[in-house]
């Protein structure tokens, strides 16, 4: 998993939105909720991975 695709987010944040960026390309924005079991979601445009941080901190 490349480092640079994935977005730490807060923990108290529960649903995200995304638009791509300038490595991945822009898409139109959209919003995604998190899983509650892992605390994280993929973009199904860019692929990028928001993981909670209390979750990033454990791996
Ligand atoms: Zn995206």
């Amino acid at each position: 998993m490349k480092i640079s695709n994935i977005k730490i987010i807060d923990d108290h944040v529960n649903s995200i939105s995304c638009s791509g960026d300038s490595d991945s390309g822009n898409h139109p924005q959209i919003f995604l909720k998190l899983n509650s079991e892992d605390g994280t979601v993929e973009c199904y445009y860019c692929g990028k991975t928001f993981i909670k941080k209390s979750v990033f901190d454990k791996k």
